[in-house]
């Protein structure tokens, strides 16, 4: 199977020499061919998204919304195969890979509602007769560059907002991930989506996304990705002064005071450490735990994690699938090696697993240390895999200060019976999304998400606050008197 670009409405083989194959990283087998494209291939799609989106900012936003509410019945009559395709591409659990997608219908379905809201504001005016009103205005082609770690969820809360306020879109993703874009150009088509509304080319980050973020026409880039990788974005997008919206990197931390019901902040850091194999943006890497209750939680933790079965994520029964590719096999079994020289204490895994079947993908055991420095290289550092590290402290206050030492900010989760130190940590916590009660993960899609410091700047995907990337604020003055009022001139 080949995978061509997406443009104008039309299927297009890309102009580059080079194909990349797509592999499942539960066993190493091929699923498909893309080809790579070049800089002419964004010049194309681009000079579609253009002209479609002069027709398309004249569709009524209710009308424009009737395109999303089919996107997520097609999206949800699909369901099955679509988490099938993500959890062969991707290699997350089934179970995750239908609440993906899920959540990607959900956000068409909400963003659809934005349609017949997307509300501005009327205020009085200072004059007589005179009306004052804001409203969203498009911006006009929208650049969109995703991972491969959520290839539907987080290219569905930037694609939806961007087109259901009038702008048109290219989106670039992951090359580890392209099968997930085709399933959704698929959609885009058959939803009758006008052509060059949505437009999808496949490609390198250095050659596709650069050539996106210079081109001229695109108005605005909105970036998931590594916090490296969002710099650059930055950079160059500075340069040419483009809106750009970055959500990057976490370090997030799970915090069990001495109140804490120990079972369930178990459950909690096991799902949030070891799901999707410790590969999301909001996973559990580090468990902040107070002193009294530090020996309990260890032993609980290791009981737990001794029954976490690991294997192809197609198999029902299977909790934790493979990571993405070798090379970030490597780098999480290097991240271990630095925490064992740094001197944490190894209580669970660390090991690349390579029994049977295992050898075929890339499968890294659920790694759990203690006695690990706040400060260490193992705490502070995104390792994007299974591996969490345990954090002795003696007070609430410690706590917050060793949550807060890192230079991410996406998420933390307290874990406490006690109202006052849950309202106290909420507020002093410094991460864009905080959690009681429950693991770092589980964002829902109407309410903002991003982060602080090293993981955002400012912006946010999801939930209404998305419209603000997609979106200009115009404010409109009608002057009904007749005659030229004069404003900002001071008449006393
Ligand atoms: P990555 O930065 O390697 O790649 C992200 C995207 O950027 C890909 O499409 C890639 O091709 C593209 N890219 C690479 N180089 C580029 C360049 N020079 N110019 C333009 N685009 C370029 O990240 P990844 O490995 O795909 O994803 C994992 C990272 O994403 C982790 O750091 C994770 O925390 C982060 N993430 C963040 C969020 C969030 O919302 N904060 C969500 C998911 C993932």
């Amino acid at each position: 199977m080949r995978l061509n670009n997406y443009i104008g409405g039309s299927w297009q083989e890309a102009g580059g020499a080079d194909y990349t194959a797509v592999l499942n990283p539960a066993n190493g087998m091929e699923l498909a061919q893309v080809r790579l494209s070049t800089k002419e291939d964004v010049s194309l799609a681009v000079k579609s998204a253009k002209e479609a989106q002069r027709k398309w900012a004249l569709v009524p936003a209710p009308k424009r919304a009737d395109f999303l509410y089919e996107i997520g019945r097609l999206m949800k009559e699909k369901k099955e195969h679509l988490s099938q395709v993500l959890t062969k591409e991707m290699g997350k659990v089934i179970e995750e890979a239908r609440g993906e997608v899920q959540e990607g219908i959900d956000m068409a379905l909400y963003m659809a509602g934005e349609g017949r809201r997307m509300f501005g504001e009327t205020v009085p005016s200072e004059l007589q007769d005179k009306f004052a009103m804001s409203v969203r205005a498009p911006i006009g082609v929208v650049g969109l560059i995703t991972p491969w770690n959520f290839p539907v969820a987080i290219a569905t809360w930037k694609s939806f907002p961007a087109i259901v306020a009038g702008n048109t879109f290219i989106w670039k993703p992951a090359t580890e991930t392209p099968m997930m874009a085709y399933e959704m150009a698929l959609i885009f088509e058959e939803a009758g989506l006008p052509a060059g509304v949505a437009n999808i080319v496949f490609g390198s980050g250095a050659e596709v996304g650069t050539a996106m973020i210079e081109h001229p026409d695109v108005r605005v880039i909105s970036f998931t990705g590594s916090t490296e990788t969002g710099r650059h974005v930055a950079e160059t997008g500075g340069r040419h002064l483009k809106k750009v919206s970055l959500e990057m990197g976490g370090k997030n931390a799970v915090i069990v005071m001495d109140d804490a019901d120990i079972e369930l902040a178990v459950e909690g850091i096991l799902w949030s450490a070891f799901g999707t194999a410790g590969q999301r943006c909001t996973a559990c890497s580090r468990v902040i735990v107070h002193t009294d209750v530090k020996e309990e939680l260890e032993q609980k933790l290791v009981e737990a994690m001794k029954v976490l079965s690991i294997g192809d994520g197609l198999d029902e029964s299977v909790k934790i699938g493979p990571v993405i590719n070798k090379k970030a096999l490597d780098k999480i079994h290097g991240y271990v090696g630095i925490g064992k020289d740094e001197g944490a204490k190894l209580l669970a895994g660390g090991n690349i697993l390579t029994a049977g079947k295992l050898a075929d993908g890339h499968y890294y055991e659920p790694t759990l240390f203690t006695d690990v420095k706040w400060d260490s290289r193992l705490a502070q550092e995104e390792i994007f895999g299974p591996v969490v590290s345990l954090i002795e402290v003696s007070s609430l206050d410690e706590a917050i200060e060793v949550n807060n030492s890192v230079k991410f900010g996406l998420s933390s989760s307290i874990f406490s019976r006690d109202v006052n130190k849950v309202f106290r940590a909420q507020r002093d916590l410094d991460t864009g999304i905080v959690y009681v009660n429950a693991g770092t993960t589980g964002a829902e899609i109407h309410l903002p998400f991003g982060g602080t410091k090293g993981t955002g700047n400012g912006h946010r995907d999801s939930g209404v606050a998305a419209l603000d990337v997609f979106t200009e604020w115009k404010s409109i003055y009608i002057d009904f008197s007749g005659k030229l009022q004069r404003a900002q001139i001071d008449t006393d």
